[in-house]
């Protein structure tokens, strides 16, 4: 046999690079292995994960129950279609539903078909329900959202690198300066069908809204008979400190969409959840995924919820969230201009003068920590909930010597 030299990582990237759309743009680290808050790439060098897949991974990589869970489904049935029922969907819907402390779940696979779906039944919703005219209904949305790719969901993006040459874009949406109560009471009208908003926006850096803003817009849709809801698909499962986003400020959705976390890290699993009175509009043949709802999603899932339901991994996220921002706001006047967020997630705006958002994370790749830049100024922080609190420092350290002057 002839020893051939395995694959560096120059030519991982290159194989991407020529037979890859390039619609990404990596960190220039090709990862191998995984296990709980660290990477292995194929130098084998050993990397902090300081970004979880973008919260995909709250439970950090191939956590025990979870890689048992799936292996378990693998060896019995993976997909059914919903042609056929199986005996992990029922069970799936329930303890998600008893979980959030909804009536309903609606099971689909990626986060954008969550939020597709979430709007499809709001809109049926106002017209059979709220008696909005046919085709007039309108949803009220929220400047630098991100709720996914799609045509529709791009319709309604305010970033222009997300949206130009996409169009014609899909009708029936206003979008409302986040963080700002009075413009929402001024976009809803007789035809609103529902506001949907982020409770944490991610992409836009972390940007936690103004206290009382959340409040204040559920109000606001109960007064005009609006439904709200809340895109938790990366704010919610334990990333904030508690279950949901939400919770914080005690503020009930009607809907809410979960994704990312909600799949383990293991296969993409995404549920729109709420109540009857608005998810039972759907009827058999209106809406459907042939994948949403399969065996080994709802085995995973199912596993995902059990370890959410100690609130171990919500309290994890919150008792070293404060260590995280406590350490982190250490550096603002120091190279960082503000560190905003909740529990353990952190958006790290760099203060003019400093390294460029894709710099800095490069330099942390050198010192051994993955993170991602958002928005070229912002390094956006979200450590898996399984981290310890000596990792999470030394992930910290190498973000101080990066940034801190
Ligand atoms: C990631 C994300 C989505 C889209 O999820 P995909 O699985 O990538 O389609 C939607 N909304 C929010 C808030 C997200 O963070």
């Amino acid at each position: 046999m002839t020893a051939t030299a395995a694959p560096t990582t120059e030519q991982f990237v290159a194989l991407d690079e020529q037979w890859s759309t390039h619609n990404y743009h990596p960190l220039p680290v090709v990862i191998s292995h995984g296990e709980g808050a660290w990477v292995t790439d194929v130098e084998g060098r050993r990397y902090l994960d300081f970004l979880s897949g973008y919260s995909s991974l709250n439970f950090g990589h191939r956590h025990p129950d979870l890689v048992a869970a799936a292996a378990a489904q693998l060896g019995r049935v993976t997909l059914t279609s919903r042609a056929f029922h199986h005996d992990q969907f029922g069970p799936f819907c329930r303890e998600l539903a008893e979980l959030t402390g909804t009536e309903m779940v609606l099971a689909m696979n990626s986060g954008a078909e969550a939020v597709e779906s979430a709007i499809k039944v709001a809109r049926k919703w106002a017209y059979r329900v709220k008696g909005v005219p046919e085709g007039t209904a309108e949803i009220v949305v929220a400047g630098a959202n991100f709720h996914g790719r799609t045509t529709t969901i791009v319709s309604f993006s305010t970033d222009e690198t997300a949206r130009a040459d996409f169009g014609p874009f899909t009708p029936g949406f206003r979008v409302v300066r986040y963080g700002d109560l009075a413009a929402v009471r001024d976009a809803i009208t007789d035809r609103t069908a529902a506001v949907l908003i982020e409770p944490v926006q991610g992409e836009a850096g972390v940007v936690v809204p103004p206290a009382g803003y959340l409040a204040g817009v559920r109000a606001l849709c109960d007064e005009h008979d609006v439904l709200l809801i809340a895109d938790e698909i990366q704010s919610g499962l334990g990333r904030t400190g508690d279950l949901l986003a939400l919770d914080h400020e005690g503020v009930r959705a009607d809907l809410y969409t979960l994704g990312k976390a909600l799949g383990g890290g293991i296969v993409p699993v995404s549920a729109v959840v709420g109540s009857r009175a608005v998810l039972g509009v759907l009827r058999p043949g209106e809406h459907g995924s042939t994948f949403g709802g399969n065996p080994l999603a709802c085995a995973v899932g199912r596993a995902v919820v059990r370890l959410l339901s100690t609130g171990e991994y919500q309290r994890r996220s919150r008792e070293l969230g404060a260590r995280l921002h406590a350490r982190l706001g250490e550096f603002v006047g120091r190279g960082v201009a503000e560190v905003r967020g909740r529990g353990l997630w952190a958006g790290v705006e760099i203060a003019p003068g400093g390294p460029r958002g894709r710099e800095a994370s490069e330099a942390l790749a050198r010192l051994g920590v993955l993170c991602k830049e958002t928005q070229d100024s912002t390094l956006r922080v979200a450590p898996p909930l399984v981290i310890t609190e000596a990792e999470l420092d030394r992930g910290v350290d190498a973000i101080a010597r990066v940034l801190a002057r």
